[in-house]
């Protein structure tokens, strides 16, 4: 307990994040209160709009602004008829930071968990499935995490994908550490899995 109720708020609040335990969350609440409330009544007021405003594309389901995110809206993006799938939107972060894909994405917002509830519907799989009828994709590359969870996903695209008649269905090769995350992996090592996909089939 502190001084304040405020202040109480303040820490649970600052809890949300991961990784942020009381102690954490404690230091972070006297930081901004000693040093920084100018700067952090801004981060309430963009947080506030971010979390208002920031929507899903129609096309990707990645983050946007608008109707259509940045990378759906460049034309530049379709020549190479790739569409890549990941599991989050990090994904696609840590992907482009990777400077490796010229393509387009789907992202899925988690991967096929029927403990949890999760099913082909809440990963957007009947939009994937309508996107891959309109035949403007040669190829797709499954960017799934490398657990139990997301190689079933992948399977589950794939089949979905061959049905499409899809030329290529490739997934990232080795390199993104087992059960790990493909978005805590360096960008050298994401530019090479992705440079040494491999054919994958359901
Ligand atoms: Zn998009």
């Amino acid at each position: 307990m502190s001084s304040s109720n405020e202040l109480d708020k303040l820490i649970r609040a600052l809890q949300i994040q991961p990784g942020i335990g009381q102690r954490s969350a404690t230091r972070i609440a006297y930081h901004l209160l000693e040093r920084r409330r100018q700067d952090a009544v801004e981060l309430g007021n963009i947080l506030i709009s971010a979390m208002h405003n920031i929507k899903q594309c129609r096309l990707c389901r990645n983050y946007c602004d608008n109707d259509i995110c940045n990378i759906c809206h460049n034309p530049e993006r379709y020549h190479s008829r790739q569409l890549c799938i990941v599991e989050s939107p990090s994904d696609v972060a840590a992907i482009e930071l990777s400077n490796n894909y010229q393509g387009l994405y789907f992202v899925l917002h988690g991967h096929l968990s029927p403990i949890d509830g999760v099913g082909p519907n809440e990963l957007g799989l009947p939009q994937l499935d309508e996107l891959l009828s309109q035949g403007q994709f040669d190829e797709l590359i499954l960017a799934t995490n490398p657990t139990i969870e997301g190689d079933a996903t992948a399977s589950f695209i794939a089949a979905l994908a061959a049905k499409h008649h899809i030329k290529a269905i490739s997934k990232i090769a080795s390199g993104v550490p087992l059960g790990g995350g493909i978005d805590n992996v360096d960008q050298k090592t994401l530019a090479s899995s992705l440079m040494n996909r491999r054919p994958f089939s359901a």
